[in-house]
């Protein structure tokens, strides 16, 4: 089958030679007109020679007209994009989870870019799933894709997730969370090593649940025990739990959505932690500007949502995350602990650590830094492509 051809500026294509799996509306020179938004096509560099139809090929794809993220690359090779595609690709991110978390079958399962299924994210909780398609390529093969999953885990239900803005850059309607296979209880139960979890899957903030997190919980964990633990923006308790289950002598969990704090009490309760555990409604940088330095708190995680959504919000949102940081230090005593978190893609590493030594000045602070971590190793970054780094995760001590 021929598929339609897409060439690139004049030196353009080193990038993508080195791995990376987009190109850019502003670095392609020529497209066929009339081609939907995702349809497939297959990208060449500037100057190719006249008469070698493949020379050259980069990549087959997703090509977007109206998007700022023209072409996704799927494969490096002129394969078929079919039902066998979808399973292989399925399949080989299925093992590494496998090997990752072999005593759980809760985790993400497709983490896009990073398991060459550019725009698609889906996350496994154990016969359930939670798909979003991010880009107008993958939602056009939706068909292709919940036969695909069901062939690959036998699910017995799957929510398709369409209510994140972030589809609107593809021109994709935002729509309420659909169950598009089986049937999906109103609460999941999912089990790891360090908690037990209901989810959501269809009225759940994203997809439900915050996998990112998992490995850093875990991290965390250690400094818990005995200790007094802050979980501001704790939506269904992730780190609270975890803490708690550590030995954490009590627990204050803080969102500002009933719905979250209904969820991380239920899980108060399925993890048996509940009587160490209270439960406020609210904001939490009210709740930190009036806590004492020295106060209650031994150990304070904070991940907040993501503040910058894109390169123009950045100074407010670098403003944001000081301000929250330094509240946070300012209410720890000597030797207490912070757990601090940006899930920005905007805000780098160095500009995170930066944001936090503003914060420690502005807090009065000396702090040292026991670890950096990043997202859970079930959203692998992609070599050739920072944007698939979005998770900066800083466990900090007060001096
Ligand atoms: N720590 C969680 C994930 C947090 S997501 C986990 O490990 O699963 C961010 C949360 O912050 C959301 O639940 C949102 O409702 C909450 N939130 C947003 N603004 C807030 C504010 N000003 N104060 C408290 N919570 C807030």
């Amino acid at each position: 089958m021929d598929y339609p051809r897409v060439i690139l500026k004049p030196k353009e294509e080193g990038r993508l030679q080195k791995g990376h799996l987009w190109a850019f509306s502003n670095e392609v020179a020529q497209a066929p007109a009339g081609v939907e938004p995702g349809a497939l096509a297959d990208l060449f560099p500037s100057g190719r020679p006249a008469g070698e139809p493949g020379a050259g090929f980069i990549g087959r794809g997703f090509y977007h007209p109206h998007s700022l993220i023209a072409f996704r690359i799927l494969s490096s090779q002129q394969e078929d994009i079919d039902d066998a595609f979808f399973r292989r690709r399925l399949t080989d991110a299925l093992m590494l989870r496998q090997q990752l978390y072999p005593d759980t079958s809760a985790y993400r399962w497709v983490f896009g870019e990073s398991d060459r299924l550019p725009g698609l994210v889906v996350d496994r909780y154990g016969d359930y799933l939670s798909v979003q398609a991010l880009a107008a390529g993958m939602e056009r093969f939706r068909d292709i894709l919940i036969r695909a999953l069901d062939q690959t885990v036998h699910p017995k239900g799957i929510v398709w997730r369409s209510d994140a803005p972030v589809r609107a850059l593809e021109g994709l309607k935002e729509e309420p969370p659909l169950v598009v296979f089986g049937e999906v209880p109103e609460r999941v139960h999912i089990m790891f090593e360090n908690g037990a979890f209901f989810v959501d899957l269809r009225g759940g903030q994203k997809t439900g649940f915050y996998f990112d997190q998992r490995d850093n919980r875990q991290a965390l964990a250690p400094f818990c025990k005995g200790k007094r633990v802050l979980d501001a923006f704790c939506y269904s308790g992730g780190f609270g739990i975890v803490a708690a289950r550590a030995g954490a002598k009590a627990v204050v969990f803080v969102d500002s959505s009933e719905a979250a704090l209904k969820l991380a009490e239920a899980n108060a309760e399925l993890n048996g932690v509940v009587e160490r555990s209270t439960f406020v409604q609210g904001d939490a940088l009210q709740l930190l500007a009036h806590e004492n330095p020295g106060g209650p708190f031994d150990v304070i995680a904070i991940d907040p949502p993501a503040y910058a959504r894109s390169k123009k919000h950045l100074p407010v949102a670098l403003k944001a995350y000081e301000k929250l940081n330094a509240l946070a230090l300012g209410a720890l005593p000597k030797g207490g602990i912070l757990a601090s978190s940006s899930c920005s893609h905007f805000v780098d590493r160095p500009m995170f650590l930066e944001t936090l030594r503003r914060s420690a000045r502005k807090a009065k602070k000396n702090v040292r830094i026991i670890e950096l971590r990043s997202q859970a190793k079930d959203h692998p970054v992609l070599l050739a492509m920072s944007e698939t780094e979005y998770l900066k995760f800083a466990i900090l001590q007060v001096q």
